[in-house]
């Protein structure tokens, strides 16, 4: 099902050890869920130009009750998959607008950048509880951006326009995160009204090995500028590519170079630091 519809693949010992992994660690994650065993990092978003910081991203971090650690990219797709998305989802946003809230006496103004995954976007409810996360912190919607993965299924529809939107009434910012990968096409692009491109780090990494690399960077950036877009180049992790990307005239950027994603506690001495 994974690979589409009407696809069959020979039946091997590796798919029944690979599903009862899943299993086990679908059934970990509900449980750790339900007793507080997730937590967020953040991750800095400065002005490229300035050195300003902008925002932070919001990451999600599971640590298993045997002290390990499992990536995002190992349990997301599969929360995606049983519908614990939205569990997960909505502990993360209450999470983060909690924290925005203290990072807002700290650093006025800044922005908490939210991953959303479609099924989460999907929900028909969603803006509703968006709107009421928002409310019980007491914050404008002008502090969230959400971060939307370019995907099948959730842009171009007339009901994603629609839900655009109603969530740009709220003065929530949306971004379209791992732009370059995924199946957005031009013209919704700009239907959708969208505030931000964030160019894949594949990109960035590419950018100090090879041409193509940068002839992509810098078509997005020159794409961004076209339609009135902020462009955030995302896993920036050497002086080179920072430069590169400065010079291309990219606003935003992240990565291991600027700092890695951190606990609050940490992010709040990071930000006494870089201030300085
Ligand atoms: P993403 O939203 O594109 O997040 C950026 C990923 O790149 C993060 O990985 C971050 O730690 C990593 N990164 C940042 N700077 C650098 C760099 O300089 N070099 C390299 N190599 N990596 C860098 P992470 O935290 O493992 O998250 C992976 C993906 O999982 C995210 O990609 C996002 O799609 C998803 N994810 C994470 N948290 C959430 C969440 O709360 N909800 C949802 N729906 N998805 C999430
Ligand atoms: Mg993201
Ligand atoms: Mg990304
Ligand atoms: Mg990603």
């Amino acid at each position: 099902k994974r690979q589409g519809q009407g696809q069959r693949v020979i039946f091997t010992q590796q798919l029944v050890q690979d599903m009862r992994h899943h299993a086990r660690l679908l059934r970990d994650l509900k449980q750790d869920l339900d007793s507080e065993g997730l937590f967020l990092e953040y991750q800095p978003q400065i002005d490229l130009r300035t050195g300003k910081l902008l925002g932070v991203e919001a990451l999600v971090r599971w640590q298993q009750r045997n002290g390990q650690r499992v990536p995002p990219d190992q349990f997301i797709g599969l929360a995606e998959q049983s519908g614990l998305i939205i569990r997960l989802g909505d502990w993360v946003l209450r999470q983060a607008l909690k924290d925005l809230q203290s990072l807002l006496q700290r650093v006025p103004g800044i922005r908490m950048a939210v991953n959303v995954s479609a099924v989460q976007f999907n929900q028909q409810d969603f803006e509703q509880k968006v709107e009421h996360c928002l409310l019980q912190q007491g914050l404008q919607g002008s502090y969230l951006d959400l971060e939307i993965t370019e995907s099948v299924g959730i842009l171009g529809s007339d009901a994603v326009e629609t839900k655009f939107h109603k969530l740009k009434d709220l003065g929530i910012t949306l971004s379209i995160d791992d732009f370059g990968t995924g199946f957005s096409s031009l013209s919704y692009l700009e239907r959708l009204s969208a505030d931000r491109l964030k160019i894949d780090r594949s990109f960035v990494a590419k950018l100090d090995a090879s041409a193509s690399g940068q002839r992509i960077a810098q078509m997005i950036i020159g794409l961004g500028q076209r339609l009135n877009l902020q462009v955030l180049a995302e896993g920036i992790e050497t002086e080179s590519q920072l430069e590169q990307l400065k010079v291309m005239g990219c606003h935003e950027g992240q990565g291991y170079l600027i700092a890695r994603p951190m606990c609050l506690n940490e992010l709040e001495g990071w930000i006494d630091a870089w201030r300085q």
